[in-house]
C-alpha cells in the first residue's frame, strides 16, 4: 500500500511513522516528489487492520496498490525516475542515452576502435559482453574477468560509461567492480536469485525484457531489484519471440508505452537484437524515439563480417554515425536531446 502524506507533514511525523511500520515488520521505502511524499509500504499488509495508518499526524491518504508491483509502480512515484549511471550520465530525463559497442569483447584493441568511433558518433555508454549467454555451449563464452578489465580500461581512457552483462548470482560483485551498469539478460529475467543480489547493490542495472515474457513479468522482475533496496533500474525491451521471421525477434514498441504508463522507471530499447540485422537497426531506433523511449543500446562492430557474436545485426561505425546524426533531429522535434 501507498501512504501519501500531506504537504505539510513535518519530519518528526514522518519518522514517527516510518518507524511505527516497521514495528508492525513490514518494510517502509520513503519517496519525495516536488510535491508531495509518500511512503511505500512492503509485506503482509494484514496488520494494517488492526492498525490503521490513516489516523497518524501527517498522513493524508493510504491507498491498496491492487498492481502485484508496488515499488516499480508509476502510484508509488507520479514522476519519471532519473538514474545516475555514473561520469554525470543520466538516463531518464530529458537527455537520451545512446548506449554502443561491440556484442562481445573480443581484444582490448578492437574494443578501443570501436569505443572511439562510438563516442565521436555522441554515444556515452560503452556496450561489450565478457560473459555471453551463448545458444550452443561451444559457441565461444567471453574473456570473463580479462573482459572486463578492457572495458573498464577502455571506458576510463575514453571517458565513458560501462555497461556489461553479469549471468550468474555469485559474479555480482566481481562484475560490478568492474563496470558502471549491470545488465541482466533476456534469459535471466526472471532469475530470480540473480535479481535478489542485484537488488544487494546500488549500482543501475539494466533489466532486459525476456523473449517471452509480458511487460508485467518484466515490472515484477524490476520489483524484485527495488525490493531488495536498488532503485537504481532501467527497463529494456529487445524484442519478442513471435511467429514473424523476417527478424530475430518482432521490437515490441508498445512496451515502451505500457511500461511508461505502468512504471516511472526508464525504459531503452535494444534495436539490434529485435532486428537481427543491422540494416533495419535505424528504421527501429527512429521507431524507438519517436515512441518516448530514455535510450538505445546499439551493437556496432567495425568489422561485423569476422565479429565473434552478432556480427550480422551490428552497425559498421560509419553508419552509426550516420544514424546517430538522423536520430539527433528525431530527437530534437520529440523536444528532447541526444
Ligand atoms: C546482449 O546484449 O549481448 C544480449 C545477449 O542480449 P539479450 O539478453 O537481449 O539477448
Ligand atoms: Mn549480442
Amino acid at each position: 500500500m501507498i501512504i501519501v502524506l500531506r504537504p505539510d507533514a513535518t519530519e518528526e511525523q514522518i519518522n514517527h511513522i516510518v518507524s511505527k511500520v516497521q514495528k508492525l515488520g513490514l518494510t517502509p521505502h520513503l519517496s519525495r516528489g516536488t510535491q508531495r511524499t509518500i511512503i511505500g509500504v512492503i509485506g503482509p499488509e494484514d496488520v494494517l487492520r488492526v492498525t490503521p495508518l490513516e489516523v497518524f499526524p501527517g498522513v493524508e491518504n493510504v491507498i491498496p496498490v491492487l498492481a502485484p508491483f508496488k515499488l516499480v509502480s508509476r502510484e508509488f512515484h507520479k514522476e519519471d525516475s532519473v538514474i545516475e549511471l555514473g561520469k554525470g550520465i543520466k538516463i531518464g530525463g530529458n537527455k537520451i542515452v545512446v548506449m554502443a559497442g561491440p556484442c562481445t569483447i573480443e581484444n582490448i584493441d578492437l574494443l578501443y576502435e570501436i569505443a572511439k568511433e562510438v563516442k565521436a558518433a555522441g554515444a556515452t555508454v560503452l556496450r561489450g559482453g565478457a560473459f555471453k549467454p551463448r545458444t550452443s555451449p561451444y559457441s565461444f563464452q567471453g574473456l570473463g574477468e580479462k573482459g572486463l578489465q578492457y572495458l573498464r580500461e577502455v571506458g576510463n581512457e575514453l571517458g565513458l560509461v560501462t555497461v556489461t552483462e553479469v549471468m550468474d548470482a555469485r559474479d555480482v560483485g566481481l562484475v560490478s567492480g568492474y563496470a558502471d551498469v549491470l545488465q541482466i539478460g533476456c534469459r535471466n529475467m526472471q532469475n530470480f536469485n540473480l535479481l535478489k543480489e542485484v537488488g544487494q547493490i546500488q549500482k543501475p542495472v539494466l533489466l532486459k525484457r525476456g523473449m517471452s515474457s509480458t511487460v508485467k513479468e518484466m515490472l515484477m522482475s524490476a520489483e524484485y531489484i527495488l525490493a531488495g533496496g536498488n532503485f537504481n533500474v532501467i527497463l529494456c525491451e529487445r524484442g519478442i519471440r513471435t511467429f514473424e521471421d523476417s527478424t530475430r525477434n518482432t521490437l515490441d514498441i508498445s512496451a515502451v508505452a505500457v511500461a511508461k504508463q505502468l512504471s516511472h522507471l526508464p525504459i531503452i530499447i535494444d534495436p539490434s537484437h529485435a532486428a537481427g540485422r543491422w540494416s533495419y537497426v535505424p528504421a527501429l531506433s527512429k521507431a524507438a524515439i519517436a515512441c518516448g523511449a530514455d535510450g538505445l543500446i546499439v551493437e556496432v562492430h567495425s568489422h561485423p563480417e569476422e565479429a565473434v557474436s552478432d556480427g550480422v545485426q551490428s552497425l559498421i561505425p560509419s553508419n552509426f554515425m550516420k544514424m546517430m546524426q538522423e536520430l539527433k533531429i528525431l530527437a530534437k522535434v520529440s523536444g528532447r536531446e541526444i
